[in-house]
């Protein structure tokens, strides 16, 4: 069985590919299966896989650790990327931010990745966005959940403009008023990086955006 987590380090493709392009991140984990009691992992070697911004696309080391009492595998990702997308988060942010700005997806995608790397499709970009949009409201009750825990006060839920006959826009706009608390509580600063590349080293795996 295979895991995946995302952890802090490599705040961009080229401060990772300087750090652990050859060298795997010197840090301890333990196997998150409860019955294995924080058994340590062993390192497990590492495969490659491809990352792509809008002027590159290369290929970088994703390191494992491996479980022996259990026999999970876990692959540790760099915050800028997720298991699934090849594309790093902060340009698919950047797709989602336009589009809800109103642009179309054939415009959108035109500016994520570079033609001169293969560009992306309208299509890829719509995909992105649907999938982005239904699960919007499932990480955004997560989110107010953890304001809550964390002692926030405010009513969140009335909050969410439109209440219970929400639309999915309704829910993107509750979202971001969510996330701006949220990354205040971390003195996390957006402006580098956006949300959601800090927000998924936080998130369980299927509530990654
Ligand atoms: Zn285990």
């Amino acid at each position: 069985m295979c895991k995946n987590r995302i952890l802090p380090f490599g705040k961009t493709l080229k401060s990772y590919l300087k750090e652990h392009g050859e060298k795997r991140p010197n840090i301890s984990l333990c196997c998150p299966d409860k019955s294995c009691k924080k058994r340590t992992l062993y390192k497990h070697g590492r495969y490659y896989r491809w990352a792509t911004t809008k002027y590159q696309c290369i290929l970088i080391p994703i390191y494992r650790w491996y479980c022996p009492l259990c026999g999970k595998t876990i692959s540790l990702f760099p915050n800028f990327l997720i298991p699934w997308a090849r594309v790093v988060t902060t340009s698919r942010e950047a797709a989602f931010n336009r589009r809800r700005k109103g642009d179309s997806f054939e415009k959108i995608s035109k500016s994520i990745v570079s033609p001169a790397i293969g560009g992306i499709s309208a299509t890829t970009i719509k995909r992105w966005w649907n999938r982005y949009l239904a699960q919007i409201g499932r990480t955004s009750i997560w989110v107010a959940g953890r304001l809550i825990h964390f002692g926030e006060e405010e009513d969140l839920l009335r909050l969410h403009s439109k209440g219970v006959n929400s639309t999915t826009l309704d829910t993107l706009k509750w979202f971001y008023f969510l996330l701006q608390k949220y990354v205040q509580k971390f003195q996390f600063n957006p402006s580098l990086m956006g949300y959601l590349s800090f927000l998924n080293t936080h998130l369980p795996a299927d509530l990654r955006l």
